[in-house]
């Protein structure tokens, strides 16, 4: 293939948090977090290719995205571009399939396979740690958008050590027909208040040893602390799984989507079917793990 007409396709993976601990606030606002953050078999499919005219084109299957610099993909390439004096320009196609303003970092993720993307297209040869220092600069949650599987999570979230991940987990994801803004959680978040805070050392235990019981019954997400008290539907959603069988259920990230761990495909497909009458957002989808 001519090299110019190469064109790259990645799978963009969202996350979802095992747990999610804030342990202190920064003097300038950013949160110190200790998550274990997991990627799920639920991606955007981002398709990168150079074009000679320097422009970054962006296209996106979802309508109501921005494709300008408003849009995070877009200021991925726009970064690459001036960081690394590229000429040649990019046409970038988003088929966007996760849930937007969800807490399943799915912009953070069409990001870093943009940077992903023009790192080979662009000969760049740049190691997985300097493309991480990079995605960084456009978010938190960026740098772990370049791993493949499970990852404790340090820092703002930028420090980061791969871990075994929980393996061939089935679950149900619920996104309620709103998105949270995770600069409002956050900005909302009282630190004194929070009662239970995740264990996270016993948690990488469990997951060390597939330990499915210790692992189900130690998820934890002090973010939850806000986000139940803004928006009560999460709670209901979270209800809702219990009582369709889920053994073990928490919110992602910010929020609002809430996931439901199940004993296996089917019962998740059985749950599933009866919640997407109410939430068309709703999905059965497994853990990724290399
Ligand atoms: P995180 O879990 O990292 O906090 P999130 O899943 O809560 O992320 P996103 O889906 O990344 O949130 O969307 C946050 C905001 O970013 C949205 O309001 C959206 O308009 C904007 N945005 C910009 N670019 C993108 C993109 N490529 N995909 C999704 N949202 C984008």
């Amino acid at each position: 293939m001519n090299k110019d007409n190469q064109i790259v396709q990645l799978k963009a993976r969202a996350k979802i948090n095992l747990t999610l601990d804030v342990l202190s606030r920064r003097e300038n606002g950013y949160h110190d977090v200790e998550m274990l953050m997991q990627q799920i078999n639920l991606y955007d499919n981002v398709t990168v290719g150079k074009n000679s005219s320097g422009d970054i084109n962006l296209s996106c299957s979802d309508g109501f995205l921005p494709v300008d610099e408003k849009n995070i993909a877009y200021q991925a390439a726009s970064l690459m571009k001036e960081m690394y004096q590229l000429a040649e320009g990019f046409d970038i196609h988003i088929d966007k399939q996760i849930p937007v303003a969800a807490g399943l970092a799915g912009g953070s993720t069409d990001a870093a396979a943009v940077i992903k993307a023009i790192n080979q297209l662009s000969g760049l040869n740049l190691s997985i740690e300097k493309l991480q220092e990079i995605g960084f600069k456009l978010g938190a949650d960026v740098p772990f958008c370049f791993l493949e599987g499970c990852a404790l999570a340090r820092g703002l979230g930028e420090i980061l050590k791969p871990v075994r991940g929980f393996e061939h987990a089935w679950m149900v994801l619920v996104k309620p027909n709103f998105g949270v803004s995770t600069k409002e959680v956050y900005g909302e978040l009282d630190l004194g208040t929070i009662e239970t805070h995740p264990e996270t050392t016993k948690m990488l235990e469990a997951l060390n040893e597939q330990n499915k019981r210790v692992i189900l019954s130690g998820l934890c997400n002090v973010l939850e602390t806000v986000t139940l008290n803004l928006y009560p539907k999460v709670s209901e959603i979270k209800e809702k799984l219990s009582s369709y069988g889920a053994e073990g259920v928490l919110m992602s990230g910010s929020g609002p989507t809430v996931f439901g761990f199940f004993p296996s495909y089917e019962r998740a497909k059985k749950a599933h079917k009866k919640l997407k009458k109410q939430y068309p957002q709703s999905y059965v989808v497994s853990t990724y793990n290399q």
